[in-house]
């Protein structure tokens, strides 16, 4: 920071001569025909060693790609996202690659576009690390909030303009979201599930609605996935800067002269891949915006002295602000469910159906995986048939949360996570509903037909890892399957929230020019799942900020940090 102090924000021969050096490199995809947002990505290393721009975004993920595309519109943008192109990875394109997804993260693939960690709890979890973030490497389905989500957001303060968040889902919609076909076993379920009461059918919708439904996915009709990356297509791209491999190690803070006014942000520092450092900085009136994700965020501001005391001391980072919430209530939605065998082979398909209780307590999923044996070995034996098809439940709103803290000071690990997952016994009350509900779904003879010839005659479900239980109305059994099949939904949020870490507004609170714009500010899931959401709120915050800063004349005149 010392180094940057006789900088001058508003040099215009510099901020000239960054874009000028920009305007000379080579993309690094170059695309010919129609312009193509390739032509805004860049790998780090062809970046400047200082530049400056309007609004500097910190991550190119879910909702990152729709905040820089809809701020590229009339500012200078740089997107920084310490991943690669989503394009570089075939596994991202297609469900079938979702588990080369998963297993690659697990075992600790080098480059693989997601980061494994493993949260104190014990349960193995994945982020994504690439352009589009989680929803490059994600399940694909696709619904809006529920009522409560937005209430939770009200109740914090935050003022929604319904007609804007309503224009924003659509925009996001317009370009990335599909409606989907059932395949036979999702078929079969969503009967199951109305057997079971989840009442009523309400065909296909991406509204959040009580019952049973098909909702969207970001996987198109020839199976290839839309992620977040695409909505940078709507950018101006003559504005937009995306510097891949790029990770922000540090926000860069100063103090107006007399130090009586809050800190404010002036910039980030940034690391490529050869692991030379880069400085970018905001012109005046500019934003530097953490888009990091609910790990990522956080992470980044204690990293930057701006957190607890006590989680920064052991590290020596010198405090900046002190924030007592920063990577406090985190939370993560318990998955629980079952996996059976299928007798017969079917293709990889994930989630795009599901139920939704009538107090959108839990919600259940489906989907099918396949892992290809040789075709004789699986005609010979369905035994070895390896399509399995997994039931899982979610717990909406768990209330059980938990925080996150620093592993050291080296932005590239993890930091610690603990999310207390069933620490409250409301979250188990709302899983054991579940598993009821799930157990009642087995039991519909729609599902018939996916059972082998049991032992002893009549016919069963092969399961793999923990059976349904036999009696459904003993709670102690479901409870014991609520634990011993707990994994993650990967909906992990809070870290930043609403009221305790930004305002209304998403500002950081007690620092001018900072901004957090993602899942780390929910204090709730929002719907069945997240993702329409977080790339409806970049685009809803983006349209915002556009109204409060932008005039002809660039910046709204009177708008002085
Ligand atoms: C395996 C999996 C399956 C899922 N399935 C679904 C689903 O089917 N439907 C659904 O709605 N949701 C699903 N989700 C959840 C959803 O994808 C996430 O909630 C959402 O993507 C989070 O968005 P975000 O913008 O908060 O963070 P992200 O999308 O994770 O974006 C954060 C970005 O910031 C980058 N970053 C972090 N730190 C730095 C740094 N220091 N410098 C530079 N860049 C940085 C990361 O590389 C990342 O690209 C799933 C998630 C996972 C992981």
């Amino acid at each position: 920071m010392e180094k940057f102090k006789s900088f001058s924000l508003s040099s215009p021969p510099l901020i000239f001569l960054s874009f000028l050096f920009l305007s000379s490199l080579s993309p690094i995809s170059p695309s010919g025909g129609r312009r193509h947002y390739n032509e805004s990505l860049f790998d780090a290393t062809l970046l400047p060693n200082t530049s400056t721009y309007d609004f500097i975004i910190v991550g190119g993920g879910t909702a990152g790609c729709p905040l820089a595309a809809t701020l590229s519109q009339h500012f200078k943008v740089l997107v920084l996202e310490s991943g690669r192109n989503n394009q570089d990875y075939p596994q991202t394109a297609t469900e079938d690659g979702f588990l080369q997804i998963l297993a690659d993260a697990s075992s600790g693939v080098a480059n693989s576009p997601a980061q494994s960690f493993t949260s104190l709890d014990g349960v193995s979890n994945i982020r994504g690390r690439v352009l589009g973030g989680g929803s490059s490497v994600n399940g694909g389905f696709y619904s809006r909030a529920q009522p409560a989500f937005f209430e939770a957001g009200a109740a914090a303060g935050i003022v929604w303009d319904m007609g804007l968040v309503n224009a924003s889902y659509e925009w996001v919609e317009k370009k990335v979201v599909h409606r989907p076909k059932l395949d036979i076993w999702q078929t079969a379920v969503g009967g199951a599930l109305l057997e079971a009461n989840v009442r009523p059918f309400n065909g296909f919708s991406v509204e959040h609605l009580e019952g049973t439904k098909i909702s969207g996915t970001t996987f198109g009709p020839d199976g290839r996935r839309h992620s977040a990356a695409e909505l940078l297509g709507y950018a101006k791209l003559t504005n937009l800067v995306v510097a891949l491999r790029a990770t922000v190690e540090k926000i860069l803070l100063d103090i107006h002269p007399g130090g009586l006014k809050k800190p404010f942000a002036k910039g980030v520092m940034y690391r490529d891949s050869l692991g030379r450092p880069h400085y970018a900085f905001l012109r005046p009136q500019g934003e530097v915006i953490l888009s990091a994700g609910a790990l990522g965020s956080p992470h980044l501001l204690l990293l930057s002295g701006i957190g607890p005391p006590n989680l920064l001391r052991p590290w020596h980072i010198p405090l900046a602000v002190s924030h007592p919430f920063v990577g406090q209530f985190l939370a993560d939605n318990p998955q629980t469910g079952v996996t059976i065998i299928s007798p017969f082979r079917l293709p990889t398909y994930l989630s795009k159906l599901v139920g939704i209780s009538n107090s959108s307590s839990f919600y259940i999923e489906t989907s099918t995986k396949n892992t290809p044996l040789h075709p004789q070995i699986s005609a010979a034996s369905p035994i070895l048939n390896h399509t399995i098809a997994s039931l899982f439940e979610k717990v909406a709103c768990p209330v059980s949360t938990g925080s996150l803290w620093l592993a050291s000071a080296d932005v590239q690990d993890n930091p610690v996570v603990k999310f207390n997952y069933f620490a409250s016994p409301v979250d188990m009350g709302q899983c054991i509903e579940g598993m009821r509900t799930m157990a009642k779904v087995l039991k519909s003879p729609k599902l018939e037909g996916f059972k082998f010839p049991g032992v002893f005659g009549g016919k069963e479900f092969r399961y793999v890892g923990p059976e349904m239980v036999r009696d459904e109305e003993d709670d102690l059994q479901l409870e014991g399957l609520c634990r011993k099949s707990l994994t993650t939904f990967w909906h992990y949020h809070g870290g930043c929230l609403v009221g305790k870490v930004v305002d209304s507004e998403y500002r950081v609170i007690g620092v001018d020019s900072l901004r957090v714009v993602d899942g780390s500010t929910f204090a709730v899931s929002p719907g069945t799942n997240p993702q329409a959401t977080v790339m409806m709120l970049g685009r809803y915050v983006g349209s915002q900020l556009t109204k409060e800063k932008w005039t002809p004349n660039r910046f709204a005149a009177g708008k002085k940090r």
